[in-house]
């Protein structure tokens, strides 16, 4: 079944990882020792003064209950939608003030008993029970739910919310708040990954300010979203910092970038996870398009949601760009692209994007490596520098595939091979002893060639990249001459 929210392991300090144990030591340990409640009134001191200065950020960082949703509840969470009415402003302030009469009821009591010796029991029960609450509460609908489902309308959210507003009055909070920050919006591509994972199922993407920030009050500053954005343009950075980030980026490779309405002209089945779809401009003017892009196609029923796909070919007369894409099993996008796009149906594209993959003309030697679907990029960029090489004298291709069958576009390298001469073609197979060309990894052929002139263009999964960059490390490879895109 595909869903749309992606359970995702969250990133955990020390204190994060750890903290939920202060739960069930004051939850349960303070049904026998109440004093342990008394650890409480510091902990509520602590998160308002601090979301004057950083919003909620003791909810994504600190928070002892949240520790226990990330690390505990997160494992056996149903992981649904949150309920609209979780997240409504009346039920957080209708719970604010129940919890506020509930506890405040009981700290009155035992203030009745000031200077005795059960006052501070007392005192101290007041807070354990509200824990014990939060955590049978909470624990419950983070399962049934989201892990972070209790949090739309904790009472200590509310309060930190409020904090929030008040440290907005001063501009102190552009130094002290760090936000989701994007480094430039041109450089998004609107995949929704950063809605998908976050525990809070906030959608940054689609609310970024002219700074270049997420300013959303339920924002905990978890960094779920930093560490899952596959375009690594995320970070948590102050309204200062990210004004000055935003100024230094560089979007060579983005310049171009627009809305491309187009219509599905074809769609070929390459193997029975592997589409070829091939896309006529309603506007064909696709020359401004280099070897080595990618586009971002929409993801039918979604409003604001596309997947990226290398630009497999095009043909800039007749305004068409071709993109091949492997069916993730259970992936929303290729699930959703698959099922719900047919030969002449409209199709909104964005591009054409990025830089990594557009190979350098002035070097003499190029080694092109790829692996799975990582190799459609490297079909145009061959047929271009078949046309125009430039300085470039000698370029391999290493491609790796688990089993043999799993090559695409097997015929045209050969033919690209067989009349361009100073072109290599490598395929590797890694798990088929019988295989007769070269067996293994990409690294074992990379191990074995002389790299320290070459200018190394990578495409593949993750795996494969980190391994590769590895075996680079150990050559000593200069980092100025690698270059990789990995979804
Ligand atoms: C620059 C670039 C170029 C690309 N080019 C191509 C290309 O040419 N061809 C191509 O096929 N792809 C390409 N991709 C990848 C493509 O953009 C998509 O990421 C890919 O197709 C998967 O999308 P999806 O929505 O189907 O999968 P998703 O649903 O996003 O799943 C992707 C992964 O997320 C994880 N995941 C998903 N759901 C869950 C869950 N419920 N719980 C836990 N984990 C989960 C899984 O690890 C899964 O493998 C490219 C990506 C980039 C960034
Ligand atoms: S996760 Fe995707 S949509 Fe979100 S910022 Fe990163 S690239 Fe953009
Ligand atoms: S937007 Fe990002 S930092 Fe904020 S709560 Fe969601 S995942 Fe965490």
């Amino acid at each position: 079944m595909i869903s749309f929210n992606i359970k995702t392991n969250r990133t955990f300090t020390f204190i994060r990882r750890n903290a939920w144990l202060l739960t069930i030591l004051v939850a349960i340990g303070g049904l026998f020792v109440p004093k342990l409640g008394l650890v409480v009134i510091p902990i509520i001191l602590a998160l308002t003064i601090l979301s004057i200065f950083k919003g909620r950020y003791w909810c994504g960082n600190f928070c002892p209950h949240g520790s226990f949703y990330d690390r505990i509840s997160l494992k056996i969470s149903l992981n649904r939608k949150i309920p609209s009415l979780f997240k409504s402003k009346w039920l957080r302030l209708g719970f604010f003030i129940f919890f506020s009469i509930m506890l405040g009821k009981k700290v009155i009591r035992a203030f009745s008993l000031f200077g005795t010796t059960p006052f501070l029991d007392k005192l101290g029960f007041g807070f354990v029970a509200s824990y014990l609450m939060v955590l049978i509460l909470g624990g419950t609908i983070s399962v049934l739910f989201a892990p972070r489902a209790w949090c739309n309308f904790c009472p200590m959210g509310f309060i930190q919310t409020l904090g929030y507003r008040l440290g907005k009055l001063s501009s102190h909070l552009k130094h002290t708040d760090e936000r989701v920050s994007i480094e430039r919006t041109d450089l998004c591509h609107k995949c929704g990954k950063c809605a998908r994972v976050c525990p809070m199922q906030l959608s940054p993407y689609q609310e970024f300010n002219e700074l270049n920030q997420f300013d959303h009050e339920k924002c905990i500053r978890c960094s779920t979203c930093v560490v899952n954005c596959p375009a690594q343009i995320l970070s948590l950075k102050s309204e200062v910092n990210a004004v000055s980030v935003a100024a230094e980026v560089d979007l060579s490779g983005y310049e171009k970038r627009k809305s491309l309405p187009a219509y599905i002209a074809d769609i070929v089945d390459l193997a029975h996870d592997v589409t070829e779809y091939t896309f006529r401009l309603q506007d064909p003017m696709c020359t401004f398009i280099e070897a080595g892009q990618f586009i971002l196609v929409k993801v039918p029923e979604e409003t604001a949601m596309f997947r990226a796909f290398s630009i497999s070919g095009y043909d800039a007369e007749k305004g068409e760009i071709r993109v091949t894409v492997k069916q993730v099993p259970d992936g929303y996008g290729t699930t959703l692209i698959s099922e719900g796009y047919a030969i002449g149906d409209t199709v909104e594209l964005e591009g054409p994007m990025g830089r990594e993959l557009i190979v350098d003309k002035k070097s003499e030697e190029l080694v092109l490596v790829a692996g799975g679907i990582g190799i459609t990029p490297f079909l145009p960029i061959l047929h271009d520098l078949k046309k125009d090489a430039g300085h470039v004298k000698k370029v391999s291709l290493i491609y790796g595939v688990n089993r043999e069958h799993e090559f695409l576009y097997k015929k045209e390298f050969q033919d690209i091979e067989s009349d361009y001469t100073d072109f290599e073609y490598i395929p590797v197979v890694a798990f088929e002893k019988d295989y007769p060309g070269e067996k293994g990894f990409v690294t074992d052929v990379l191990k074995k060639k002389d790299l320290t002139s070459a200018k190394i263009y990578m495409c593949g999964p993750k795996p494969m990249v980190d391994a590769t960059m590895n075996v680079f490390r150990e050559l000593q490879i200069p980092q100025e001459n690698i270059y990789y895109e990995s979804a």
